[in-house]
């Protein structure tokens, strides 16, 4: 990997790496795994393409080189972190995490009493989710599952049709005419009721197909305290109940434990909780764990230089 990333600037991405004082320097002058999407991207206005330094940005060689340095350093974290944003599929970085996972089984003893093929199942399985629970966050967005995706829902609809019979169209247009007291030319109507089906904006996503993954605190993680704000007079927040903090929607548990039921195993609630999903929630921290690893990397390679 490093060797095809090399000279002109990549000793020096490497010496920066190995020295520490390298990850004091300002946080927002690095570059870190969220600016470094740009480079994906084509559009990308902070690209010169002059060899070496120059001046006070990174030349596209020498973010080329320290993405390879950290792809070879942090590679899962990297690979997961790519994966998340769409720039690479998921298969990667779910095979990544399936490769850990039968690494670690040995030490839950729920998996490792298992049949080798079984336990390998599972642990795809556990991967598939763990990696689907780490890539939502409070951005992200997962299809409706009401219209699939398309935005339109098939719904039946009574509609009331109503028209004036013939016989009574000119005994009405007279009496109004006249002025007759009380009369209601709708009292002559016939109405009938009309099945229709038709295409409605779906109401679960509004239209759009994809529904937000962000929790209902906007993705903040905090809410408006309405009682301590009206005790202090001043808007007090707290943490949100409903994600704990967290900002987004977690993947439940439950699914995994009936996804496994359904294509590996039975598995029941008890031994699900105890043996299973310690292990299914260590996989999920472990991505968690990498990327920030990739990242803390990422800017300790590109060290003081500025985008
Ligand atoms: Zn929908
Ligand atoms: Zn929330």
């Amino acid at each position: 990997m490093l060797s095809r990333m090399q000279p002109p600037f990549s000793q020096d991405l490497e010496r920066r790496l190995r020295d520490p004082l390298g990850c004091t320097q300002s946080g927002e002058s690095k570059v870190n795994l969220e600016n470094a999407i740009k480079y994906f991207s084509p559009k990308s206005p902070m690209l010169n393409d002059a060899p070496g330094t120059t001046g006070d940005r990174l030349a596209i060689s020498d973010v080329m080189a320290a993405f390879g340095l950290t792809e070879a350093q942090a590679r899962f974290g990297f690979e997961l972190f790519l994966s998340k944003h769409g720039i690479t599929s998921s298969e990667g970085a779910v095979a990544m995490l399936t490769d850990y996972g039968m690494t670690q089984a040995p030490h839950c003893r729920a998996l490792a009493a298992l049949d080798e093929t079984v336990r390998r199942d599972l642990v795809k399985l556990f991967s598939l989710f763990a990696y689907e629970d780490y890539t939502r966050s409070a951005a992200s967005k997962r299809p409706c599952s009401c219209c699939s995706g398309t935005g339109f829902v098939e719904a039946e609809i009574f509609t009331t049709k109503s028209h004036m019979p013939y016989r009574e169209r000119h005994f009405v247009k007279a009496s109004v005419k006249m002025g007759v007291k009380n009369f209601s030319p709708a009292d002559y109507e016939q109405t009938r009721a009309v099945r229709e089906v038709e295409r409605v904006l779906c109401s679960s996503c509004g239209g759009k197909g994809t529904i937000s993954n962000a929790c209902r605190c906007r993705g903040r993680g905090t809410v408006l305290d309405e009682y301590q704000s009206k005790v202090q007079g001043v808007p007090v927040t707290k943490t949100c109940s409903k994600c704990t903090g967290r900002g987004y929607a977690r993947l439940p548990g439950e699914a995994v434990r009936r996804a496994a039921g359904l294509t590996v195993m039975a598995i029941s609630e008890p031994t699900w909780r105890r043996g299973f999903k310690p292990f299914y929630e260590m996989l999920i921290t472990q991505c968690h764990r990498e990327e920030a690893q990739a990242d803390a990397l990422l800017k300790k390679v590109t060290g003081k230089v500025n985008i």
